[in-house]
């Protein structure tokens, strides 16, 4: 079997290291053939035709073909899989309103490019900030393709979340489960810890030990942390992050396809559930199962969590009005 998997913004930092991570196997399995089909915008092919010299002389074994374009429908024909990484970012001065009707001339051409030209069963993972509003935006231009199949990237914020837990309690990440992100892939994010456990153990009984006040700890150091964790990676780094957030979409592609043991994060479309209006794509705690998302149901947030997670939500929808006042959905 060979797998179509089309990458957007596959000149830039992020579309760099997804491209060997994925023809090394890593997100689709060791047996999955892979036709990568490498999208850029003009400015950006050169990048793009360098990336693809290079993964030639990596000569990976799955690696069965590389297209390179700047043409939309080309570079969705027959997709099985689209990872939406080229996105326009926020430059100086640049309004809310501007940034979203950026993007919308970039989202909603990709979305009606996948409807026109992608594989029946394509799954869309947006990592283009803003990752929630962009899928939004791609799935209302893609008449006939379910809008379960456009999802946003939060894997990266649940990846931080638990790493950041790991390390305050001294115990290895593989350790830590059920740490879903709800709401928006932003500042406004709420990783909730409710339910988190550490091999088995419910997490809130360890931090008290640990941290003293647990809520003034999620309040005060655990939730800014996790939710402007990239802006300090761009203050250590020197530049944005880039391998991790590679890293958590193949994770995210990876759990879509190949299952879920447990809980993870996925940004996918409302059906209602926790009171999240029908529609807007939002994060979940979700399972993937047979191929698909599944929100988890049945939890309870307690006032304080549902206030957090009301909080990101209407982030989404003030985000949702302003692109629909732009005829964008
Ligand atoms: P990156 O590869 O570093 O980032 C790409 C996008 O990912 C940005 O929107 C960025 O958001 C977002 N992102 C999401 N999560 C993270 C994270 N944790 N850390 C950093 N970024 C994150 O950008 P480059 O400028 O290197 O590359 C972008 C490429 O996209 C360029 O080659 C450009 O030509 C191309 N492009 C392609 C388009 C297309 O195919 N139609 C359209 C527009 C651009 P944020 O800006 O908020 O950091």
């Amino acid at each position: 079997m060979t797998t179509t998997v089309t990458i957007t913004g596959a000149g830039g930092q992020i579309g760099y290291a997804l491209l060997f991570r994925t023809a090394a196997g890593d997100m689709l399995g060791p047996d999955e053939h892979v036709r990568l089909r490498l999208l850029e915008i003009p400015q950006g092919m050169a990048a793009a035709e360098g990336a693809a010299l290079e993964l030639q002389d990596a000569a990976f074994e799955l690696l069965d073909d590389i297209e390179i374009t700047d043409d939309a429908t080309v570079g969705f024909d027959g997709a099985d899989h689209a990872l939406l990484v080229g996105a326009r970012p926020r430059g100086p001065g640049m309004e809310r309103g501007d940034l979203l009707a950026a993007n919308g001339g970039i989202f909603g051409p990709q979305g009606a490019a996948i409807a026109a030209s992608a594989a029946p069963g394509i799954r869309v993972t947006v990592v283009g900030n803003p990752a929630n509003t962009n899928a939004l935006i791609a799935a209302a231009a893609a008449e006939g393709v379910p809008t379960e199949r456009f999802t946003a990237l939060t894997r990266l914020d649940e990846n931080r979340a638990r790493g950041l837990l790991a390390q305050t309690l001294g115990v290895p990440v593989r350790s830590i489960h059920r740490l879903p992100i709800w709401g928006n892939h932003s500042a406004t994010q709420f990783p909730d810890i409710t339910h988190t456990t550490v091999d088995g153990r419910p997490v809130l009984d360890l931090l008290a030990a640990q941290v003293g006040d647990v809520r003034a700890w999620l309040e005060e150091t655990f939730i800014p942390r996790v939710a402007t964790r990239g802006a300090e990676i761009i203050r250590v780094r020197g530049s944005s992050s880039v391998a991790s957030a590679a890293s958590a979409t193949i994770d995210h592609v990876r759990d879509w396809v190949h299952g879920t043991v447990d809980w993870t994060s996925a940004a996918v479309v409302s059906h209602g559930e926790y009171g999240v209006p029908e529609g807007l794509i939002s994060s979940f705690p979700v399972r993937a199962i047979d191929g698909e998302w599944r929100i988890v149901e049945g939890l309870k947030p307690d006032a304080w969590a549902q206030t957090r997670i009301d909080a990101s939500v209407a982030e989404l929808v003030a985000e949702r009005d302003a692109v629909r006042a732009l005829g964008l959905v």
